[in-house]
């Protein structure tokens, strides 16, 4: 609290879409002063990604964020959040070895660090992450446990476009015919889940396999992984449990787009 206040934070990359505007306003129900960061966090990029293209507009980042009354807007530079003599990084030694973090080695180490870091800025009661990015959420409710952070961490559904495709900063990247290509994550997320509610199939290797057939149909696609796997754990499981996470993430062009579905039987 500070003067009786909650502060709710809600850390962001900028190039602000209406993903992060759920956030802000899951973050007004939980805060009374709503502050966002805007931050492209270059210990999170490997060197052969993104981090120099990332895409980036500010002026209309404060233009949102401030139509989303955002009370304080946090947009350091790299050089103020890392000086030149940094050496401590916040690493986790079990989650990030599923999922992302076998193709993208050093991202979560990048995330739980400047997560850390804007937790002990910025001092929240109350932080906002997307379900969109499963296993960052997973990673920081663990880091909030394990370092004693008295921070309510709160996860917030994913926001698709109208034809399924969750919003994201990177879709950016995306021709129009890679859109079309793009929609088979969502699409393929949905087959399987009618496989499993509908046609009553268990198997992790079926439901993997028909998620794979359905997205490499499409053109331009590659699959970086297909995952069926315990939702806290992120452990592989063999067969659909009570909760089961499917997640996915596929190159669409030069593009790498991620997607998941949680089912509850
Ligand atoms: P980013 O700017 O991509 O790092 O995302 C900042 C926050 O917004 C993270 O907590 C993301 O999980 C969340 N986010 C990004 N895209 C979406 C989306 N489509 N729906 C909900 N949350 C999202």
């Amino acid at each position: 609290m500070r003067a009786g206040k909650t502060i709710a934070l809600v850390p962001t990359m900028g190039f602000l879409h209406e993903g992060h505007l759920a956030l802000m306003g899951e973050a007004q129900r939980h805060g009374d002063i709503i502050v966002i960061s805007i931050f492209v966090n270059p210990t999170q990029f490997g060197p052969s990604e993104d981090f120099k293209t990332y895409p980036r507009d500010f002026e209309q980042d404060l233009h949102l964020a401030r139509s989303a009354k955002a009370d304080i807007i946090f947009a350091p530079n790299p050089e103020t959040m890392y000086d030149n003599d940094h050496e401590t990084y916040v690493q986790l030694e079990g989650l990030p070895d599923f999922l992302c973090g076998q193709s993208r080695p050093g991202h979560f180490r990048g995330v739980a660090t400047v997560v850390t870091k804007l937790f002990n800025i910025v001092k929240p009661q109350v932080a906002l992450f997307g379900e969109k990015d499963y296993q960052q959420l997973a990673i920081i409710r663990r880091l909030t446990l394990d370092l004693n952070f008295n921070i309510r961490i709160i996860g917030v559904p994913t926001v698709r476009e109208p034809d399924g495709l969750a919003m994201s900063s990177r879709n950016a990247y995306l021709s129009q015919e890679e859109h079309i290509s793009a929609l088979s994550l969502f699409q393929s997320l949905q087959i399987a889940k009618r496989m499993v509610t509908k046609d009553k199939i268990t198997e992790s290797n079926r439901i993997k396999e028909e998620i794979s057939r359905y997205i490499t149909s499409q053109p331009h696609t590659k699959i970086d992984y297909v995952n069926l796997c315990n939702p806290v754990t992120l452990k592989d499981i063999n067969k659909v449990e009570e909760e089961t996470l499917i997640a996915i993430a596929v190159w669409v062009g030069k593009t790498r787009l991620i997607d998941n579905i949680v089912l509850k039987q």
